[in-house]
């Protein structure tokens, strides 16, 4: 087998081949993140869902909580995003609500609005990835935490048209993990692996410390030794893999893709008197003594004599400050 090069940056991506749509559309902020329930049939040790979120039956599109499929469809468009990522806990836990979500996103956005899912394949049986696929599911990432779980990744190659891979997080101690599911996907006719950097974040972070994993403090929020773990998969799956590899770094996730999708946000979304930052923010005005009027922070200049006060925060639909300027 040929070598192949690594390309990209640890900051950003390292890939091997290249990056799925589902990933090409996140990078600019163009998919809304649908996090469907916090319900999951395993309890990996490493999971990053935060405590809130974990276990519980809830729905969230971004950082908004949603009651309603209609509600859904609102949080998408006001991002106007071209694509949606399904996540959890385990969508699949909650199959008929995952199913309407995509067949309503498909027939609220045409068939080119790209839907990418993640599950660990434990309730991915075959009538249940056919179903997903014929219902407008363009991709699928397995997170196989049991070798049980594989033969998913065959049915969903085998059934479906749709793109198939898997998604796991790396550090020390897993690369063969990783090894292992990359040639395995590789066997079963899958056609990318994703391995993402492991995050340290206040939900797993005792279960980390307990099995000797530390936090990297030149890379905040990650597990120690997750970059290095990851280099090395990559260089020898540039060897011995024919399939496409890429490493996520956690950096880019909270750098680089929230803050795309917040200024795509604050854009698509802002108010008359809102203006957008280039940090992904909204900044605006309001005259307190004229009954909180709300201006737009380049009137400021025509209500000299009153008392201003000036507002920033991002585009959720609460709009909270997150800082409030001297009253001028
Ligand atoms: S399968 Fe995914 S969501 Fe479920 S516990 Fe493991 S890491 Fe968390």
């Amino acid at each position: 087998m040929d070598s192949r090069k690594v390309l990209g940056d640890d900051k950003v991506a390292l890939v091997i081949g290249k990056m799925t749509k589902g990933c090409n559309l996140c990078f600019p902020g163009l998919k809304a993140v649908i996090f469907i329930t916090g319900l999951c049939g395993d309890s990996c040790y490493y999971c990053p869902v935060s405590n809130d979120r974990f276990g519980k039956d809830v729905v969230y599109v971004n950082e908004e909580v949603v009651r309603s499929v209609k509600e859904i469809i609102t949080e998408v468009e006001r991002q106007g995003a071209n694509g949606a990522s399904i996540t959890g806990g385990d969508p699949l836990v909650r199959f008929e609500r995952t199913l309407r979500v995509i067949k309503c996103l498909k027939s609220t956005f045409g068939n080119s609005f790209h839907i990418h899912l993640y599950t660990s394949g434990r309730y991915a049986t075959p009538d249940a990835l056919v179903s997903l696929w014929k219902n407008g599911l363009d991709e699928i990432r397995f997170h196989p935490v049991d070798n049980r779980y594989k033969k998913a990744i065959s049915y969903a190659v085998k059934l479906t048209g749709m793109d198939v891979g898997a998604e796991i997080p790396i550090a020390k101690g897993l690369e063969g993990w990783a090894k292992e599911v990359i040639k395995d996907v590789e066997r079963l006719g899958g056609t990318f692996v994703n391995l993402n950097e492991m995050e340290f974040v206040e939900s797993n972070a005792n279960s980390l410390l307990s099995r000797g994993y530390d936090e990297d403090v030149k890379r905040p929020f990650t597990v120690k030794g997750s970059l290095k773990a990851a280099i090395k998969v990559l260089e020898w799956a540039s060897k011995n893999a024919s399939i496409d590899v890429h490493f996520c770094p956690a950096s880019f996730k909270d750098s680089i893709q929230t803050r795309n999708r917040f200024r795509r946000l604050a854009v698509n979304d802002r108010r008359w008197y809102e203006k957008p930052t280039p940090y992904g923010t909204l900044k605006w005005a309001e005259v307190l003594d004229m009954g909180r009027l709300k201006i737009s922070i380049d009137d400021i200049y025509k209500y000299k004599n009153h008392r201003i006060k000036i507002y920033e925060s991002h585009p959720t639909r609460s709009r909270k400050p997150i800082v409030y300027e001297e009253e001028l």
